[in-house]
């Protein structure tokens, strides 16, 4: 189960971003990896449309490995390790390990 999700703040641990910290714009789960906003940009040639007729080169954010980012917790603010815990009627929740606190999925 990924304990990451789609608009979770996330602080990037290695590479050329570490330290950085965005919002989880898009997670595809089978590759385990992620675009986060701001992270990994990369030049991209776009081909010519209407709106923009030379076409042209375009920043984009790219994906990065799900093993490069820790979620920050919402409650405490902490890069937190989280499990994944149980509330009544079997909804499953992330349970913050550093405060204990429930962090929707
Ligand atoms: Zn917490």
């Amino acid at each position: 189960m990924n304990k990451i999700r789609k608009g979770d703040t996330v602080e990037i641990i290695s590479g050329n971003y570490r330290g950085v910290s965005g919002k989880v714009l898009k997670v595809f789960p089978k590759e385990r990896r992620l675009i986060v906003e701001g992270v990994n940009f990369i030049k991209r040639h776009t081909q010519p449309t209407q709106k923009n007729p030379q076409g042209g080169i375009v920043e984009r954010e790219a994906s990065i490995d799900i093993s490069n980012v820790m979620l920050i917790c919402p409650k405490c603010h902490t890069r937190a390790k989280v499990k994944i815990g149980k509330i009544e009627g079997g909804k499953r929740v992330r349970i913050c390990k550093n405060c204990e606190e429930m962090i929707d999925m």
